[in-house]
């Protein structure tokens, strides 16, 4: 049967490029530094979470992206060098 692909984007684009990408194991119990959240304090990243990081700064996804570390917009339609979504293969000519 055909997969059906109408759900939501959940792809996630790194900007900064100094953070990487991991899976939150069962070993250190980490917290998301976007301390300024509006329900406040510092939030527990749980086990099999994916979150960023840069040295010991880490972020779940929800605030990387609100603090611009990454985004939901694809990249090429940010820089605005967009590219044709079908581009048009020139017909050989006879
Ligand atoms: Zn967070």
């Amino acid at each position: 049967m055909p997969a059906e692909h109408h759900g939501p984007d959940h792809r996630i684009y790194l900007i900064r490029k100094d953070f990487h990408a991991a899976v939150k194991t069962d070993e250190p119990t980490l917290y998301c530094h976007r301390a300024e959240s509006p329900d406040g304090g510092f939030h527990l990243i749980t086990d099999g979470e994916i979150y960023l990081f840069s040295d010991d700064v880490c972020y779940c996804l929800n605030c990387a992206v609100a603090a611009a570390i990454a985004t939901v917009e694809r990249p090429n339609l940010m820089r605005g060098n967009r590219m044709a979504p079908n581009p048009v293969s020139e017909t050989p000519t006879l």
